[in-house]
């Protein structure tokens, strides 16, 4: 799933081809992921005509706002992409829909599974989950402090607590893996274990991994246009592979499905679950 570091990517990328653009054409091949929250009229009639103003992200939402407070707010799960097409190319299985602008540029939204959503609204508070979301992990208002504040009343294992949008916005499940590596820290141990010195560390890693994370996907997504291809992680989606640290091989933890990629040496712990 893009997490953070490839969304801001994309939105840093089109920002510069969209914004004082109009949208000349949306088609909707299949209506599964582009869903109407306005109570009027078809999306083709509220979209097309209008200017983009600004490209942003929002934890891992893609906004895209235009004329008289119209947003397109997108989610792209598993396995959704936005990316670059030929105007006239013939729309591919799995293709939900394309949207196209004055300068030629046309997007199309491509989703194997089909479980992202691309949101139109007058009112960014009607997205699902928006209204829920806490500070974005990279929002230069986020100090430390403001940090160790927000996680406080979560006490779970703090890869958990990492994740939940509602302390802090962006963070999934491989940069959880990657920020608990850069901080050597066993990610089923329960937030309330952790001293000052190691939520300073992990307050760090965050900073630093989603910064050098978004460098690499600045690089890769006008290269690649796919948001879901990551290259050089530490730990997650290399199980058994050796540590780029001590070389012992990486560990990996399913729970629900979900799997945990560390290393044991790096960050030791027990899993205690009750
Ligand atoms: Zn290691």
């Amino acid at each position: 799933m893009p997490e953070l570091p490839e969304v801001e990517a994309l939105a840093r990328w089109l920002r510069p081809q969209i914004v004082g653009q109009r949208v000349m054409a949306l088609e909707i091949h299949r209506p599964l992921v582009f869903r109407n929250l306005l109570s009027h009229a078809e999306p083709e009639q509220t979209l097309v005509g209008r200017t983009v103003r600004d490209v942003t992200r929002r934890s891992k939402l893609l906004l895209i706002s235009l004329d008289d407070d119209f947003w397109l707010a997108t989610h792209f799960m598993l396995t959704g992409n936005l990316a670059p097409c030929e105007p006239n190319a013939r729309p591919r299985v799995r293709d939900y829909y394309r949207i196209s602008f004055s300068n030629d540029l046309t997007l199309r939204y491509h989703d194997l599974r089909g479980m992202g959503k691309t949101y139109l609204t007058d009112d960014l508070a009607r997205v699902p989950g928006m209204a829920d979301l806490g500070p974005d992990a990279l929002d230069p208002a986020l100090t430390l402090e403001r940090f160790l504040e927000r996680l406080r009343p979560h006490r779970g294992e703090i890869k958990g607590v990492l994740t939940r949008e509602r302390a802090v916005a962006g963070i999934g499940n491989a940069y959880a893996d990657e920020i608990l590596f850069a901080a050597g820290i066993y990610p089923f141990r329960k937030r309330t274990q952790l001293s000052q010195e190691e939520m300073a560390r992990l307050y760090d890693a965050m900073r630093q991994v989603l910064e050098a994370r978004l460098a690499v996907a600045m690089e890769s997504i006008p290269r690649t246009h796919d948001m879901h291809r990551r290259e050089g992680l530490n730990v997650h989606g290399r199980p058994g592979e050796p540590c780029p640290r001590c070389g012992a091989p990486i560990s990996e933890i399913k729970v629900a499905r979900r799997p945990t990629h560390f290393c044991r040496q790096c960050q030791p712990g027990l899993l205690l679950r009750n």
